[in-house]
């Protein structure tokens, strides 16, 4: 809930702070159980940054993070720790994410040793069903890390994730540094085991082909804030917020009658810097709708339709709405 993330800028001797990156400023959403919501947007945007708050890996300069109506923003490490075991994070480099010098048998078994839930024989045995749940053997519970391929690794890091049964599961980019014809066997094991064991996902994404297959909800940031947040269905065939029309307009589709219909958007200009965003809606240095009342007045992210919110003055795909600057549609 209004969940912010500025990290200090210093400078010269007395490391006085001189400005801030404004990572993440002022997102509420909501991930219901067993969804998955997808967070995307170009490099820069907070997505990460949100999945690190989230997991607590990082503290929050404002606003909450609640689980199950529980406030975890600000609970010690000691509190935190029994849950440590609900929000897990898959991360998205399956080289640098483990241990070169451990074991599989180590690293997917140092959850239960730290957490001490378990015998030295009871962690083997544990170690090795989750090996044959996310499809490899238990034979490789003596192996190193090299000994495997990138979608290995990425089945080993899941297991890890598993081991102690999150109900919650953070991906940065799962799947992103694997072979496209790897990707979708990852994405299918990470579905078998969201069904299997009643996972939520929140997961961290670029690849828009790959949310659309994954997602529920798909939230679309831009500078630290969201854009639109809306179900899978009306978010890629409804977009309200030009910057998701320039994202998904982009995206290869399968149907030739829609493809040829269909005018690619290109952004021009980089992303500006997320330390000084600017003024009013922060993509109108980049939009081609954009008008004057769009550099001055930061538009509220509203709920344009059921279940779809975007923030902009001037929204696609809505039969004429007048949004007004406390968030409502008329
Ligand atoms: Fe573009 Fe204006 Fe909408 Fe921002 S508020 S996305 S600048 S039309």
């Amino acid at each position: 809930t209004d969940l912010q993330k500025h990290f200090p800028i210093r400078r010269g001797l007395l490391q006085r702070q001189v400005g801030a990156v404004q990572a993440v400023d002022g997102l509420t959403f909501s991930v219901k159980r067993g969804e998955t919501l997808s967070l995307v947007g170009e490099s820069g945007c907070g997505k990460t940054t949100t999945g690190r708050l989230l997991t607590r890996l990082i503290e929050p300069t404002g606003g909450k993070v609640t689980l199950d109506g529980r406030d975890i923003t600000h609970l010690s490490s000691g509190a935190m720790r029994p849950l440590r075991r609900d929000i897990q994070m898959i991360f998205q480099d399956p080289y640098g994410s483990l241990n070169p010098r451990h074991t599989v048998g180590a690293i997917i078994g140092a959850p239960f040793r730290l957490q001490k839930v378990k015998t030295e024989h009871g962690v083997k045995r544990a170690v090795q069903e989750l090996l044959e749940l996310v499809g490899l053997s238990p034979e490789h519970y003596n192996r190193y890390p090299h000994e495997f391929s990138g979608g290995q690794r990425q089945r080993i890091g899941i297991a890890r994730t598993l081991a102690l049964r999150p109900k919650v599961i953070v991906a940065d980019e799962p799947v992103s540094a694997l072979d496209v014809s790897i990707q979708a066997q990852v994405v299918n094991l990470m579905e078998d085991l969201q069904n299997e064991f009643d996972l939520t996902y929140v997961i961290i994404a670029h690849d828009l082909s790959v949310v659309r297959h994954v997602s529920d909800r798909v939230a679309v940031m831009y500078l630290g804030k969201i854009m639109e947040l809306a179900d899978r269905t009306s978010l890629y065939e409804r977009p309200m917020h030009p910057y998701t029309v320039a994202l998904l307009s982009a995206v290869p589709i399968p149907d030739t009658a829609r493809r040829d219909n269909r005018e690619r958007i290109r952004l021009t200009g980089d992303v500006p810097s997320p330390i000084n965003p600017p003024s009013g809606c922060r993509f109108h240095t980049r939009c081609w709708k954009a008008q004057e009342v769009c550099k001055t007045t930061e538009p509220p992210l509203a709920e344009l339709a059921p279940g779809h919110q975007a923030a902009c003055h001037f929204p696609e795909n809505t039969t004429k709405l007048t949004i007004d600057p406390t968030g409502s549609a008329a």
